[in-house]
């Protein structure tokens, strides 16, 4: 066969079920990518060889005994390190659980290995999901592919760098703010943010646990949704999980069609800041959406303008929280530790040691608005303007069935530009923020390259919580659409590495 590193999840899978190809062969295919290109583009902090060909020979030895394969059977796929997986290292980027081997799997993780997807290891990220460029990841930065001078985007960027230098047609991101659909946007691949409850919590190290969700990366709309159906579902593990069926997000790939469709554009997203370059591939994909039958129409949130400071209370309140499990004595790094010392100094020193600049940045941040005195005006008043939100939301929703904007303001920026003013990092995630504060489903595709520097654009897509099978109904149509245009521009553009 071709080059099995070249297919998407579909194909891979359809090839291992039909006989043409192994799924060992398809793993080893990736394990010799990893290796011959990881050196430059560093998506991996781990990759686990032996456990990833052990699970394709399971495959293999299924489909030997005629047994029934899943849709995503023998499909490579890379982890990004925030999910526990047994016996394999789980790091979050952070030096602080160096040495932290994980007793469980994450809920999502034991969902893949039901499904028979093949993990090839754990990718790359900014510390504790804390950034938008994976420069904060305690192991180094990762390259994007389209040029290794650049971010990948973050945190997920060892994710959405693996997809776009063909290292594996699947991979797993979480979104806080925006880390699943900035990656995707910056690098050419599809990313989505499923409605918050969606995808199990359970296993995944918190960041901030009202907006943490976990979701599917891949280089096309059905291969995401073919992991979406793998991952989502109600899990009694997770006190947030939702309930209820999983949409219909397969068959809604399967069928892309806009015909009849209201479409927002919301007014607040543009103008200062946004390059022109991806602005003039928005209004593009604006005008592709009516051609293919949808109506457009502009909506006002006037209430975004002020998510990103709600954000950026809300965040580092919950983590200030969360991250106090972090003491020295249950996970990972322990410094200090002589006999000399009382329990609270080896705390203290291995906080010091094992958080990078930003987490301490982000807890100080969160402990100053959580403090009494100031709650109310910091931490309360971030939670009335989520409220407002989740309004305007609910407002545009009454008018129309998804609203788009573009995923990020700028295409990847150089690595270092930003490392040292995180006012300009936090505003990566200007349109991507607001579904988290609100709990929708968001999901990020590429629509071309910017005429000013050839680097991939995102379009991002939005629909009500609950309603995630609209962004892949949207998202293949436009992708189609766009593909039969200007061709797919990752299959076609990639970078050569
Ligand atoms: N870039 C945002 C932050 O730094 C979002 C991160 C995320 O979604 N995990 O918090």
């Amino acid at each position: 066969m071709a080059d099995l590193t070249r297919l998407t999840a579909a194909q891979t899978a359809a090839a291992i079920a039909s006989g043409e190809t192994s799924a060992v062969d398809v793993a080893q295919a990736h394990l010799d990518r990893i290796a011959a290109i990881d050196e430059k583009v560093h998506a991996f902090l781990h990759v686990d060889t032996e456990g990833a060909l052990a699970a394709a020979r399971a495959v293999d030895a299924k489909r030997a005994k005629g047994e029934e394969l899943g849709p995503l059977a023998g499909v490579p796929l890379a982890l990004k390190d925030i999910f526990t997986t047994e016996g394999v290292p789980t790091t979050v980027g952070s030096k602080i659980l160096d040495g932290w081997i994980p007793p469980y799997d994450a809920t999502l993780t034991r969902r893949l290995k039901e499904a028979d997807v093949v993990i090839l290891g754990k990718t790359n990220m900014d510390e504790f999901a804390m950034g938008s460029s994976t420069e904060n990841s305690a192991f180094g930065p990762t390259g994007n592919p389209w040029d290794l001078t650049r971010i990948p985007g973050g945190s997920g960027g060892g994710s959405s760098a693996a997809l776009a230098s063909f290292q594996a047609p699947l991979a797993i991101g979480t979104d806080t703010g925006g880390s699943i659909r900035q990656p995707a946007a910056v690098t050419g691949t599809v990313g989505v943010k499923p409605t918050y409850g969606a995808v199990s919590r359970y296993g995944m190290v918190a960041f901030s646990s009202s907006l943490d969700q976990g979701g599917p990366c891949a280089r096309t709309v059905l291969d995401a949704a073919l992991l979406h159906e793998a991952i989502a579902g109600h899990d009694p593990l997770d006190s947030t999980s939702i309930d209820a069926p999983v949409p219909a997000v397969v068959e809604a790939a399967r069928n892309g069609d806009v015909r009849g469709l209201r479409v927002g554009v919301v007014k607040e997203f543009g103008g200062e800041g946004y390059q022109d370059g991806v602005m003039t591939r928005f209004h593009e994909s604006v005008e592709l959406l009516r051609e293919l039958g949808a109506e457009i129409v502009e909506v006002s949130c006037p209430s975004f303008t002020y998510a990103l400071a709600a954000y950026y209370l809300i965040a580092p309140s919950e983590c200030s929280s969360n991250l106090a499990r972090f003491d020295a004595m249950r996970y990972g790094l322990r410094v200090g530790d002589d006999g000399t010392r009382s329990a609270e100094e080896v705390t203290a020193l291995t906080r010091e040691a094992g958080f990078g600049a930003e987490v301490k940045r982000r807890i100080m941040l969160g402990t100053y608005a959580l403090s009494s005195g100031y709650y109310d005006a910091y931490y309360g008043s971030a939670q009335k303007v989520r409220t407002l939100i989740t309004r305007d939301f609910e407002r545009a929703f009454g008018d129309v069935d998804v609203l788009v904007s573009p995923t990020t303001p700028t295409t990847a920026f150089p690595i270092g530009e930003r490392a040292d003013d995180p006012m300009a990092m936090y505003l990566a995630d200007l349109c991507t923020i607001p579904s988290n504060l609100a709990g929708n489903a968001a999901m990020s595709l590429p629509c071309g390259l910017a005429p000013e520097d050839g680097l991939p654009v995102g379009l991002q897509i939005i629909a009500p919580a609950l309603a995630d099978d609209r962004l892949y109904r949207v998202g293949a149509a436009v992708e189609s659409a766009f593909t039969a245009r200007w061709g797919h521009p990752l299959l076609e553009e990639a970078p050569t590495l």
